[in-house]
């Protein structure tokens, strides 16, 4: 099983699929109304936490886990991590590497979202939130400040008193994120630490820019066996698959 909602893990199951010896199943969370659709088996939703994710992981006979899934979600990986260890299934994660910060870059390190929303008055006066919506909540009450917000999905949060809401699915190029922050006149962006190149035209937007960006941390690991790529996770499926 891979546990997905992100581009590595479509990829994952695209080459699991075409082992003739794996049949997968890809698990996504239910977040957006039209994911795209990876290979192999698919279901939808959540297990019901860490005894949910035991019972499906019996009743489907799984005995190898991917967790595939997007860095800041802890919760579904600290409950793979669990459900795994107390049904003896082997579970790697397969987890991007973090972006780096340059030496020309003005990256504001803070805990959570919470504490970006704190920082941001000093920062500037017109935002560039790229975070999902249930991130937004702490930001709607900053009086001052004008928002461009950008969602899979728009179906704006409530109580933001000045901010205009987009809704756009990446991959961004750099060129097209400077063109958007330009015509904005963002002067802080606020983001998490996704890494990948999908969503990196910001961040190369923003050192051009010598904007602030206000970069919220990545939870801690899931801990366990761990590779960055989907090639490592493919070899890692098929040496088992071998050995078994
Ligand atoms: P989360 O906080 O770690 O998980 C919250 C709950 O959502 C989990 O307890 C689980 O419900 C359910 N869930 C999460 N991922 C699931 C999956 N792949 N399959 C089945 N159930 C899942 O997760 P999140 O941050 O809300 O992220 C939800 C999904 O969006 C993830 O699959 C992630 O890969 C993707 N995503 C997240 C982000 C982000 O910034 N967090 C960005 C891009 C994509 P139960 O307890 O009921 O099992």
């Amino acid at each position: 099983m891979i546990l997905g909602g992100t581009a590595e893990a479509v990829e994952l199951a695209r080459r699991a699929a075409a082992n003739p010896k794996i049949e997968v199943v890809s698990s996504l969370a239910g977040r957006t109304s039209r994911p795209r659709r990876p290979a192999g088996g698919l279901r939808v939703g959540g297990f019901g936490g860490v005894d949910g994710l035991l019972d499906y992981l019996h009743q489907g006979a799984i005995d190898l886990l991917v967790d595939a899934t997007h860095p800041y979600a802890a919760v579904i990986s600290h409950n793979a991590d669990q459900a795994c260890r107390r049904a003896g299934i082997e579970r790697l994660s397969l987890v991007r590497p973090a972006w780096r910060a340059e030496p020309n870059d003005r990256w504001i390190e803070v805990p959570d979202a919470a504490a970006a929303a704190a920082r941001l008055p000093d920062l500037g006066h017109r935002a560039f939130l790229t975070l999902g919506r249930r991130d937004l909540e702490v930001f709607a009450s900053r009086a001052g400040i004008w928002f461009l917000v950008r969602l899979i999905e728009v179906r704006p949060p409530t109580g933001f008193a000045d901010a205009t809401f987009i809704q756009d699915r990446g991959p961004f190029t750099r060129q097209a994120e400077l063109a958007l922050m330009r015509e904005h006149r963002i002067d802080c962006l606020v983001s998490k630490n996704s890494g990948g190149e999908a969503t990196h035209g910001k961040i190369l937007a923003a050192r051009e820019l010598s904007l602030p960006v206000l970069m919220i941390a990545r939870p801690p690991p899931p801990g366990g066996a761990q590779v960055a790529s989907v090639m490592e996770a493919q070899d890692w499926l098929g040496q088992r698959i071998r050995e078994g």
